[in-house]
């Protein structure tokens, strides 16, 4: 379990995170969105620290993130950018096993542990464990800083826009990969996605959090959100997802979200 307890993060005179109280249950995909700037890298980098928040609290599982080993509070957590950095010399299996080296872990058991994941992410091991990094797409390039950020087992991820460089196939099947992989999950994974676009909270979100100017607005899932906004921000926020629903006559269908399609009668 991730808390925010009273958090609030100040440049210069202004307060860009504003007294904010958030719980994100373990084993949840749990979405932050909110236009830009309105303080999601902010808030999901003072969860592994690279931010330090200005006053309050954050704990996971109880333990305050402030006065645990930096290096030992980020080992136990995946962090996955828009761009992400694959170390251009080293070929795709030393990528995805660069941290169980560190760890120690004998390189017999780095390669079986990058040639499942590659087969989890539907990449052929025998195809791509040898590639260097520019011999991927950008596509391919994310899929393996997923499963680089996987390789250890964390309990914990940070996604933090990470589709948002790619083509909308791509993002989709990107999106897909992380259903399946949270969904597979056997060690109760917690997946915190940051994006700005709505229709990705969506299809990603089991509990979506939106933030506005350093606030959060609302906090429900999606059909609390699209049948129930909180106020007039939310509202519009989600505004053309409300109107594809009541356009549909005699049925509100939310679709189109993976595996969450849910059907409900109007009256
Ligand atoms: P988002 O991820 O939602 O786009 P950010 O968390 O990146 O938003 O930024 C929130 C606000 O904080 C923005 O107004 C941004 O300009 C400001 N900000 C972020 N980093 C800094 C910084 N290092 N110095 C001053 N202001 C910053």
């Amino acid at each position: 379990m991730i808390e925010f307890k009273h958090i609030t993060k100040t440049y210069g005179d202004t307060d860009v995170i504003k007294d904010l109280n958030l719980t994100i249950n373990s084993g949840e995909l749990f979405v932050l969105v909110g236009p830009s700037g309105s303080g999601k890298t902010t808030s999901v980098k003072m969860i592994n620290q690279l931010i330090q928040q200005t006053s309050g609290d954050i704990e996971i599982d109880g333990q305050n993130v402030q006065t645990t080993d930096l290096r030992q509070l980020r080992l136990g957590m995946g962090y996955v950018l828009q761009n992400i950095a694959l170390f251009p010399n080293l070929t795709i299996q030393e990528n995805i096993g660069i941290q169980l080296e560190e760890l120690k872990v004998p390189k017999e058991k780095r390669v079986a542990r990058a040639r499942d994941l590659l087969t989890q992410v539907g990449l052929d091991p025998d195809s791509y464990a040898g590639r260097m990094p520019d011999e991927l797409s950008g596509g391919e390039q994310q899929r393996i800083g997923i499963i680089r950020a996987l390789a250890t087992n964390p309990n914990i991820i940070l996604m933090d826009e990470a589709f948002s460089a790619l083509d909308p196939l791509s993002r989709k099947q990107l999106q897909d990969i992380v259903l399946d992989l949270h969904a597979k999950a056997t060690n109760n994974l917690t997946i915190v996605f940051v994006t700005h676009d709505m229709r990705e909270a969506l299809r990603l979100g089991s509990r979506i959090a939106v933030l506005q100017d350093g606030v959060i607005q609302q906090v429900g899932t999606q059909e609390e959100i699209l049948n129930n906004p909180a106020n007039a921000f939310v509202a519009n926020f989600f505004k053309n997802e409300q109107e594809t629903q009541t356009a549909t006559v005699g049925k509100v269908i939310i679709q189109g979200y993976g595996h969450r399609v849910t059907t409900t009668d109007t009256p």
